[in-house]
């Protein structure tokens, strides 16, 4: 069951206790959202599928056993683009089956009504091989040797399932299953469950695999191809690790991570991992990420597989994703959602332990900080009236698809660490073992997990706090006065909802955890519960922070006097509190909250400090700036000032990495060389070139961490011959993640000829089939410098575009589409072509886009003004980096 706001803000105002969830808001099947009828439930499923690869259709028989609650005349279930044969209830043939595939429905009428109880409902059937990845679908790859080849692969979240076999597609119809597929008998074969009998006849073999245990069916998993595995075992687990034969072997990475993941998950969640074998699958292209289907993840195999060619970049998002995907067969599929409208229970869970996972195993890529950047986004969008609830209501398949955002993840993992925090690691892990194992091999709704919070915390407040962010949209700025006495500070806050423009109707609050910091003490935990709350806070010329790592999902905005404070300790801070300073100063400058000024004397403080994420910070806030100043007469002057905020740091870390550097510093160094060169600082472009040249002759010249910001540096100041060297090489490269390097370098091109070059090769058979998913990114990169050709190429090109997304093509057009090309076309032009391609259901996600776009619009208006100013002055000043 959902909550809207509104009702979430009445509940409110009784108190914790009267907030503690009633009865019925915990998972209910009878009431769990949902189109299909709940009086036929499936119990278990026998679907037998041959898959056509030359007519890209399936044929298939199935039977399932059904569990028939109220007598009935009718059974309904989902299908799609299929057609029923030989339909029988319990082997007597039925009256009508009508199948609408606008509705996604079949309708089977019996001959009579069908009484309580178990019957079986079987038939034949055809259905389509699809050629995206939705359903059942071919991939097309090119080999390690240069050759074509082909798999089939599955992709069913959230609604596909449907596609290759009829079936009650909502997560709350958990069932089990047993699934056959007959193919060519030199297939490998990978499904949910290991392999229970093959038989092989002739050119083909019948594989038939374990029966499941009783889960959802978006979650059903089937590939098969010219594979080969790599495996291990953890703790009474067969790992296995598939890609296309010959790539096995750039597994051994991702399965050594999957062996460490597991084992801590088993001890963490307090229940072993449940099926019998996880087999991870390299899809060579597909889909671009991956799917948690139970105990046979599929990935992308740019996700999956590390070369020599591989940048530690790569190497983090090997085990990042695999930790989110592992963690998903706890949360997820042992325990699924009842219903779309609790995604976030599934992905902001997995985010948050995935993130958690990785920052335990590799301390040296400080993981939570690199977040922060993730975090950020979801702010940013978050602070736009357009924005929903982590908690939102879905209707339909579209509404279901479009619920994978940056605030059913980023939002929900840092509302979930910011509760983790607030409640201890040790009782927070408890009251997840007990939701677990309250809800295994079932549905739970986010109710739920918040008793079950309380439960093992034994604090009922939990639950109003909970509920404060996940059922309103939006969240708070935190306003805070210091008052001096005798040199002893106490603190007076106040709350309202942080927009970027415009202010807020509903007149929203929030329980927040504040984590206060006086100097360098250890911080401590306090809940920010009503307006003119105090608190004390050590002596007034002690650093302070309220929102101590950045944990928050809030913005601060301190008086004079403590910016002031803090500003002068700036460069001796705690990362965290840093980097929570930063952000915030820069938000409050973009909505007009706190003058640009500010944000520019943190910046200016770094100093010596090598801290990557607040360089990462400051790097892009810059860029945002030097951005908006294109096209205009303080371009020159801003840049300037920009390069030598920059050049210290850069000149001090060098261009080649030092022995026994963690790789934060090594990515820092990577930033800065990246920025001076797109804002042209002569030194770093003529060394960029210097390694260029060597480059050509020589791939090992710069290293694959390297690459990137080197070439696109070199790109960015390319004359046509120089174009053509890094063409050649893009175009001669066999391994898929340099190519991505390579052909994302040439997009950054200034020239307005070469970028037309540049988007004829995004668009051509260069791209192999497997990353046919990299042509939107690279019009997407074209939009940087050049957005008036890539907004053409775009429109263009769209279908070709989006192809691969099938799914969030969608989510895609109407959300990201209009805040990349906002000023590429005017923004009823912009609106108009996004509404035109999309149903008028999506109204609220074309409200986010068109509001993105004009937030960027009128930023750029606003900032212009502040950006001379602080030139104008800083001209006048000594340098910025002052020692
Ligand atoms: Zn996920």
């Amino acid at each position: 069951m959902r909550r809207t706001p509104i009702a979430a803000a009445a509940t409110w105002l009784l108190g914790a206790l009267a907030a503690l969830p009633a009865a019925g808001a915990a998972f209910d099947f009878e009431r769990t959202p949902g189109r299909l009828p709940k009086n036929v439930v499936p119990l278990d499923y026998r679907v037998s599928v041959t898959p056509d690869l030359g007519a890209r259709t399936i044929a298939g028989t199935e039977s399932v056993r059904l569990r028939i609650t109220a007598a009935t005349a009718s059974i309904v279930f989902n299908s799609l683009n299929e057609k029923l044969a030989d339909v029988r209830l319990d082997g007597a043939p039925v009256s009508a089956v009508v199948s609408d595939d606008a509705r996604q429905l079949t309708v089977v009428t019996l001959a009579q009504p069908a009484p309580p109880g178990e019957h079986t409902l079987s038939f034949a059937y055809t259905a389509l091989l699809e050629t995206q990845p939705h359903g059942m679908f071919l991939q097309q790859y090119v080999k390690p040797d240069g050759t074509r080849g082909v798999l089939v692969s599955t992709k069913m979240e959230s609604t596909d399932a449907r596609r290759m076999f009829p079936c009650w597609d909502e997560p709350a119809f958990r069932s089990t299953f047993e699934l056959t597929v007959t193919g060519p008998a030199s297939w490998a074969t990978v499904s949910n469950m290991p392999v229970a009998a093959r038989v092989v006849h002739g050119e083909l073999a019948t594989v038939t695999f374990q029966r499941s245990p009783a889960m959802p069916s978006y979650l059903i998993e089937f590939t098969g191809g010219d594979l080969a595995a790599l495996s291990a075992q953890t703790a009474g687990t067969g790992l296995g690790l598939w890609a296309v034969r010959g790539r096995e072997l750039e597994g051994q990475v991702a399965l050594a991570d999957a062996q460490l993941i597991l084992a801590d998950y088993n001890d963490y969640f307090g229940l072993p991992f449940p099926l019998p074998k996880l087999d991870a699958i390299a899809v060579p292209g597909g889909f671009s990420g991956a799917m948690e289907n139970w105990g046979a993840i599929t990935y992308n195999d740019k996700l999956l597989l590390l070369n020599p060619d591989s940048t530690i970049a790569d190497r983090q998002v090997v085990f990042a994703v695999q930790a989110h995907e592992i963690a998903h067969q706890w949360n997820g599929d042992l325990v699924t959602m009842g219903w779309w409208d609790d995604l976030w229970l599934n992905e902001s869970f997995a985010s948050w332990r995935a993130a958690n996972e990785t920052d335990l195993r590799n301390p040296s890529w400080k993981w939570w900080q690199r977040q922060d950047g993730a975090k950020e986004r979801a702010m940013r969008a978050d602070a736009r009236l357009s924005t929903h609830a982590i908690q939102q209501p879905v209707a339909d398949e579209l509404q279901a698809a479009n619920a994978f955002d940056e605030i059913t993840y980023e939002k929900g993992q840092s509302v979930l660490r910011m509760l983790e925090s607030y409640l201890g690691p040790e009782l927070f892990r408890d009251g997840i073992r007990r939701y677990l194992r309250a809800r295994a091999y079932s549905n739970a709704t986010a109710d739920d997990l918040w008793l079950a919070l309380a439960q093992a915390s034994g604090r009922d407040d939990v639950v109003q706090v909970a509920r404060d962010w996940t059922e309103q949209p939006g969240f708070p700025l935190v306003t805070v006065a210091a008052e001096c006495s005798g040199g002893v500070r106490t603190l007076i806050f106040s709350q309202h909802r942080f927009l970027v423009q415009g202010s807020d109707p509903t007149g929203a609050s929030w329980h927040i955890p504040l984590r206060l910091r006086v100097g360098a003490a250890v911080p401590r935990a306090e809940l920010l519960a009503h307006d003119g709350q105090k608190s004390g806070a050590g002596r007034c010329d002690e650093p302070l922070s309220v929102n101590a790592e950045a944990i928050g999902f809030f913005r601060v905005k301190y008086d004079a006097a403590t910016l002031a404070t803090d500003t002068r300790a700036f460069a001796t801070l705690p990362d965290g509190d840093r980097i929570a300073l930063l952000d915030d100063a820069w938000a409050l400058s973009l909505a007009g909250e706190q003058p640009l000024g500010s944000y520019l004397a943190l910046a200016a403080a770094m100093g010596s400090n090598h801290n990557s994420r607040a360089w990462d910070q400051i790097a892009g806030a810059l860029g945002a700036l030097e951005r908006d100043e294109r096209g205009s007469r303080g371009h020159e002057a801003f840049t300037a000032r920009a390069r030598a905020l920059l050049k210290p740091m850069a000149d001090s870390l060098g261009w080649d990495p030092r022995p026994g550097e963690t790789p934060d510093v090594r990515r820092l160094r990577r930033t800065l060389r990246f920025d001076l060169g797109e804002w042209d600082d002569p030194k770093t472009l003529a060394e960029a070139r210097r390694r260029f040249a060597r480059f050509v002759s020589d791939r090992g010249a710069i290293s694959p961490d390297d690459q990137e910001s080197v070439l696109t540096v070199v790109a960015h100041a390319a004359d046509p011959a120089t174009f053509e060297q890094l063409h050649a090489i893009a175009r001669g490269e066999k391994d898929e993640a340099a190519q991505r390097r390579y052909y994302s370098a040439l997009m950054q091109v200034s020239d307005a000829t070469l970028a037309q070059r540049a988007a004829e090769a995004a668009l051509s058979a260069e791209i192999p089939p497997q990353a046919a998913d990299l042509r939107l990114h690279l019009v997407v990169a074209l939009a940087d410098r050049h957005p008036a050709l890539a907004w053409r190429v775009f429109t263009a090109n769209a279908d070709l575009l989006l192809a691969p997304y099938p799914k969030y093509a969608p989510l895609i057009t109407s959300q990201e589409i209009p805040e990349v090309f906002w000023e590429a076309a005017e923004p009823q032009q912009l609106e108009a072509w996004v509404r035109a391609r999309l149903p008028a259901e999506m109204s609220p996600n074309i409200a986010r886009g068109t509001e993105a776009a004009a937030v960027r619009r009128a930023e750029r208006q606003e900032l212009a003004s502040a950006i001379d100013a602080w030139v104008a002055r800083a001209s006048a000043s000594p340098p910025l980096h002052a020692p």
